[in-house]
């Protein structure tokens, strides 16, 4: 073949790969899209649909669909992510948001139970068939993916530090957390990158963030470290109480935790995320929930297909 037609070859073929993208893109879904509803319950979203969703015979997607309720297991009691108001019993934050934007493309009429996820056993909900998805400010490692898969990330935080107003002790950075009484969670990254960069650190565990909060309420610890966006979520609740040092020293890159090897909803889960990132229906969800203390929508991050 002469030099001339092997490159009208290529184009012939680069063009009809471009028209293969164009017609098979994405999921091949449509989606409601815009429905948030939520019911009075932790039993929430279903909106009312014309269209039914196709999914794959035998797939996770379908199975759900059938089922017609997805469970969720998130955070109650994260300001900003995943919070259980008492008053209504309703769940809300961005990642309760995130899962119902997910729960829509799967089924509009999809039923949501959220089921309160502290970080110690987001692994085993998944692993024991528990829960269906995990959104609950989950940062994807390797550790985590040798028993979970993720699908994102969908966010990416840093691990800082909280203090009470004023900063009695100076502490900042994450280096000055050596000698102090320090709380985080089990079974999160916080406690292990504390345990790691200050190991003179007194460090107190806990089973939840709010009960690290109440801790420094009463005295009893003098700083706590998770991701910056769920203390700024426990500074904004916390009346004046509390500060944040803002000196970040790791990347938490937030992923929605699915069944290990279920790639086939780990893949639609990125095509929805890149979907609803495309139509902006992420930065909506993140100006009514982190927007309240993040003026600046952040651009959202690139998604991870491993
Ligand atoms: N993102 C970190 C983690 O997944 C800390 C926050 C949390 O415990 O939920 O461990």
């Amino acid at each position: 073949m002469n030099h001339t037609r092997s490159r009208w070859m290529i184009g012939l073929l680069l063009a009809l790969a471009l028209v293969a993208t164009a017609c098979g893109g994405g999921s091949g879904d449509t989606t409601q899209g815009t429905d948030t509803t939520q019911g009075t319950d932790t039993t929430q979203g279903g909106g009312d649909s014309e269209e039914t969703i196709e999914h794959p015979a035998g797939s996770t997607m379908a199975e759900i669909q059938q089922r017609g309720t997805i469970t969720v297991g998130t955070k109650f009691d994260q300001p900003l992510f995943g919070l259980k108001r008492a008053t209504t019993g309703e769940v809300e934050g961005f990642d309760v948001e995130i899962a119902e934007l997910i729960a829509e493309a799967i089924d509009p009429d999809l039923e949501i139970e959220f089921v309160e996820t502290p970080s110690a056993v987001r692994e085993d909900v998944l692993v024991n068939g528990d829960v269906d998805m995990v959104v609950a400010t989950y940062t994807i490692n390797d550790k985590r993916k040798e028993r979970v898969g993720f699908a994102g990330p969908y966010y990416v935080a840093g691990q800082d530090i909280m203090v009470p107003a004023g900063n009695p002790e100076d502490i900042q950075g994450v280096d000055d957390l050596n000698g102090k009484r320090v709380c985080s969670v089990q079974g999160s990254t916080s406690i292990e990158n504390v345990r790691e960069e200050a190991p003179d650190a007194d460090v107190t565990e806990f089973g939840t963030y709010s009960q690290c909060a109440d801790a420094m309420s009463d005295g009893r610890v003098d700083a706590v470290s998770t991701d910056n966006v769920i203390l700024l979520g426990l500074i904004e609740e916390s009346d004046g109480e509390f500060e944040l040092v803002g000196n970040p020293f790791t990347t938490e890159p937030y992923g929605i935790g699915v069944p290990k090897d279920d790639d086939e909803l780990r893949n639609f889960i990125n095509d929805r995320l890149e979907e609803i990132y495309d139509n902006g229906e992420w930065a909506e969800a993140y100006e009514r929930t982190v927007g309240v203390v993040d003026e600046e929508t952040p651009e959202p991050p690139e998604v991870d297909r491993y």
